[in-house]
């Protein structure tokens, strides 16, 4: 049988270089609540990513959902669907109504032209999704928001270490949050960070991660516990050293399945987007039956049997999760329920070999009619 290839495959330091890292844990005895790694990952992180302010969290999620709760929205959330059921979630468990909004055919994000008719009075931000690495259209995103007087909160979680115009992508719209959990392409075993322009959020989220303790003695915000510990922040620390090389690696692995892939009727691959340095974070392939002869849950299922696991992400759109009980008419966005029925992702990581991706692209290939 041969080796087995899962989608993913997580960065790791060597065992060495975290020892090392985590050594003066054992003098210090400080585990968790803002140490000192956790205060060096944040300073590190904010001049990576170029941003203002960086908070770290134990994981993207309760980023998301606490940045949610520092911005104090109300009513109505614009979103998108074609995304991981984090951004619904987390819209969700705030008590906000998330509002569908469709997607682009071609680079998955929001469908701009679509937001203004779906804002009402009750709307209150707009929680767009950076998919896949392919980044929204932040211009006209911002002209929107600022028309109407909205927050904007990107969920970053793809985009790790993507600048847009030589700018940090976290450092546009009010907030940005960036998940490091381990199949991203940056990772701290879990973790993330919420990044905001404005101190006044940064502050909140600080005492939100950890229970709305403002002092000893006050509490005055009924938080949760997302504190990032000392041994994520150690994991992060030595990654970081790393993750330029890494993107480096995956930009080889993602030009080797463009070569093989390109212009294979049937297949549609993402686009190069103009003035973004990508961070190669995912291969999606949309597979059209009518063209390619096969089904996108064949492809899938053909790599199976060789033992490659690819993934249909997003498959299905959140907005038909069960939990939801059918309160979302899916046909509202025939874009995104379109796509998330014809998508793969291709297994990527930064070691894997570029005889391991000419293999799957032949699977793939040997299955066309
Ligand atoms: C990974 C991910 C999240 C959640 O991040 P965690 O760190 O796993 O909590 C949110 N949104 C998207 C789009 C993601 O891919």
């Amino acid at each position: 049988m041969n080796k087995k290839i899962l989608v993913t495959r997580s960065s790791m330091p060597s065992l060495d270089e975290y020892i090392e890292e985590i050594k003066d844990l054992w003098d210090s005895h400080w585990l968790t609540n803002m140490g000192v790694k956790h205060q060096k990952l944040e300073e590190q992180l904010k001049e990576y990513l170029k941003v203002k302010n960086v908070s770290l969290t134990t994981n993207g999620h309760l980023a998301l959902e606490l940045g949610i709760q520092a911005m104090k929205l109300q009513g109505e959330v614009i979103t998108t669907p074609f995304t991981f059921a984090s951004t619904t979630q987390a819209i969700v468990r705030n008590g906000l109504t998330p509002v569908f909004c469709d997607i682009n055919p071609d680079d998955y994000t929001m469908d701009v032209t679509k937001i203004e008719s779906l804002i009402t009075d009750k709307t209150s931000a707009i929680i767009p999704v950076h998919v896949y690495g392919n980044i929204c259209n932040i211009e006209e995103i911002e002209r929107i928001a600022s028309k109407y007087n909205l927050k904007v909160i990107y969920d970053a979680a793809h985009t790790f270490g993507v600048r847009y115009k030589g700018k940090g992508i976290g450092s546009f719209g009010d907030a940005s949050m960036f998940s490091f959990h381990a199949t991203k392409v940056f990772n701290t075993i879990e973790g993330g960070c919420m990044c905001y322009q404005d101190t006044t959020y940064a502050m909140e989220l600080l005492k939100l991660k950890n229970f709305g303790i403002k002092s000893e003695s006050v509490v005055d915000v009924v938080g949760s516990n997302a504190k990032m510990n000392e041994f994520q922040s150690a994991m992060g620390l030595c990654n970081l050293r790393h993750v330029d090389e890494e993107i480096q690696k995956r930009k080889t692995v993602v030009e080797r399945y463009r070569k093989n892939l390109n212009e294979v009727e049937g297949i549609k691959l993402s686009p190069i987007q103009e003035h973004v340095e990508s961070n190669y974070a995912y291969f999606p392939i949309v597979v059209d039956e009518n063209k390619f002869g096969v089904s996108r849950d064949e492809i899938c299922e053909r790599l199976k049997e060789y033992n490659i696991f690819s993934r249909k992400y997003f498959y299905p759109i959140t907005s038909s999760f069960d939990c939801f009980h059918g309160k979302y008419d899916v046909h509202k966005t025939p874009v995104a329920l379109h796509i998330s029925k014809r998508v793969l992702t291709l297994p990527l990581y930064a070691d894997l070999s570029l005889d391991e991706v000419d293999r799957i692209c032949s699977i793939i290939l040997d299955l066309k009619k």
